[in-house]
Formats: structure tokens, C-alpha cells, sequence
């Protein structure tokens, strides 16, 4: 048995609902990727970025049996933090990719059972025919288009889906403004919401700090990120934290981690990730400094 699954419903969640219930003041944002039948039997389960479509068919009604009210990133957010939301009863649905099958299988689930999500597109690999994205395909305009006409939100995931982490902060601007300027020009409709691709370096704080600036400056207002948790009152609207689900996601886990019991995990990856910064990438990003942001990095 999974050690992180052993800890969350053998220890975490009697202990959690012992002290305060399962409801609390907490928005869960879930992470999901593909919705496809893709094999991954050679990558650990929390690794995992495929749902199969009968699973997440699964979620969903696990989600409306519970009486949970999904909504969109923005709305999810505006509401937590006017305090005006269900505590512990909305949960924001995330994609990330703009892969074609949440077109073909997620969005006919989600329509079933009156839900709704926020999809993330990198904008490079959307067109007017499908494109691949890492051998999968991605969903076209006009489908995306569609999805936003269905009251699906469509934010942005970077123009190529680079490592940011790696680039300057010129280009990490130009990766997060031109994504945007796309999408908007295309859909005709605002962009406010924008997903981190890869891992979010939560132990380079000044890193951390400076990309929140570029997000604010470029006219986001919410990015989420692979940091794990739960949102919490008070948290950084530039780096959300998500809860990452895929097909080993069996009811039990699932619930599980919308009442907040896998959020324990964030504090040895946090320190894992520490470590690994201190001893293992120190200096990575050094060349990256030559913009005029690299002054206040220092
Ligand atoms: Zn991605």
C-alpha cells in the first residue's frame, strides 16, 4: 500500500475529523491533467496525470452525491476570499495542458452532473486543427471556444511550456503576457487565471516572490501551482496551492484530500525540496539574472 494513502486514512483524517469535523475554511483546488485510459504503470501513483474517464466519472458523482458546489477558479477565489463561500463544500476543478480529451471526455461528465472547471492552455500547442502536446493531442480553438461559451474557464499555461524556473524574468513575462493576449484575442473574454507548468519552486522564496510580481504586473489575478494543499484564508493569491488527483484516486482518497487530510504531505516535499535547493541546485538560476529584474534577486 501507498505510504502518503496508509498516512492520510490511517492517521490524518480520524485525527482531523476528531478535532473539527470535516468542514473548515478551506477552498480545494484539484489538479487534474489528461482524462484518458493512458498507462502509466511505470510512474509512482503520485506522479501520475492521467484520469481514467470512468474514475472521473466516479469524482463527479462522488462531488454532487456529497453536495459539492463546483465552480470556476475565479469564482471559487472571489468568494473564499469575501469570506462568502461554503466552507468546505465548494472545490474548483483544474486542467492543465488544453489536451483534447477534456473536450471529448471530461466536459460531457461535467455537463451530466451541472459542473464546471477552469482549463489551462499553452498556447503554442492550440490551433485552428489539433496539436500534440507531449504525444497527446490538444483541443482546437473553436473547441475551446466552445467550452468558454459553456461557462468553462479558460486560462493560460504559458505560450511553450517551458521550465520558468530556468528562463529569465524577460521571458517569463513574455511567456505569461502573450499567452494571455492569445487567449483574450481569440475568445474575446477577459484572462484572469494562470497555472504554473511544472514543479512551483516553493523553497526559492525570492524567486517566488519576484514571479508574483510578474503575474500581478501582466494583469493575472490568480495562479495556481503544484505546491500541495488545500487553500487557506490569507493565502497568496499568485501561488495557489492544488491537490493533485489522477486514476489511483479511489473514493476514500479522494474525499480524503477534499477534507483537507493530504495537506500534510506539502511539509515533507517542503523540506525535501529545501534541501534539495541548498545542496543540490544552488546557483542554477544565476545565469538567468541579466534582466533588469535580476538586481532584486541577489
Ligand atoms: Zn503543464
Amino acid at each position: 500500500m501507498r505510504l502518503d494513502r496508509l498516512i492520510t486514512l490511517g492517521l490524518v483524517q480520524p485525527i482531523h475529523r476528531a478535532v473539527s469535523g470535516p468542514r473548515r475554511a478551506q477552498l480545494p483546488i484539484l489538479m487534474y491533467h489528461s482524462i484518458s485510459d493512458g498507462a502509466e504503470d511505470a510512474v509512482s501513483p503520485y506522479y501520475r496525470t492521467a484520469t481514467r474517464p470512468a474514475v472521473f466519472a466516479q469524482h463527479m458523482a462522488l462531488l454532487r452525491a456529497e453536495g459539492y458546489r463546483v465552480v470556476s477558479l475565479q469564482t471559487g477565489l472571489r468568494e473564499f476570499r469575501s469570506g462568502s463561500s461554503d466552507n468546505g463544500k465548494t472545490v474548483v476543478l483544474t486542467f492543465d495542458d488544453g489536451l483534447r480529451d477534456f473536450y471529448t471526455s471530461a466536459f460531457p461528465i461535467l455537463r451530466e452532473h451541472g459542473q464546471t472547471a477552469s482549463v489551462f492552455l499553452p498556447t503554442a500547442f492550440i490551433g485552428d486543427q489539433p496539436g500534440h502536446f507531449k504525444g497527446q493531442e490538444c483541443m482546437t480553438w473553436s473547441e475551446a471556444r466552445e467550452l468558454h461559451e459553456a461557462g468553462i474557464e479558460i486560462g493560460s499555461h504559458t505560450v511553450n511550456h517551458p521550465r520558468l524556473y530556468e528562463l529569465g524574468f524577460a521571458d517569463i513575462r513574455a511567456e505569461l503576457a502573450n499567452s494571455k493576449a492569445v487567449i483574450e484575442d481569440r475568445l474575446g473574454s477577459a484572462v484572469v487565471s494562470f497555472a504554473y507548468p511544472y514543479a512551483f519552486p516553493v523553497a526559492d522564496r525570492s524567486f517566488v516572490r519576484a514571479f508574483g510580481d510578474v503575474v500581478a504586473q501582466t494583469g493575472y489575478r490568480y495562479c495556481v501551482t503544484t505546491a500541495l494543499g488545500c487553500v487557506k484564508p490569507g493565502d497568496d493569491a499568485y501561488r495557489l496551492k492544488r491537490l493533485p488527483v489522477n486514476s489511483s484516486d479511489d473514493p476514500a482518497l479522494f474525499r480524503a484530500k477534499l477534507e483537507g487530510c493530504y495537506d500534510w504531505l506539502e511539509i515533507p516535499q517542503r523540506a525535501f525540496k529545501r534541501w534539495k535547493l541548498r545542496f543540490l541546485d544552488s546557483g542554477r538560476r544565476s545565469n538567468s539574472f541579466s534582466d533588469s529584474m535580476g538586481a532584486s534577486l541577489n
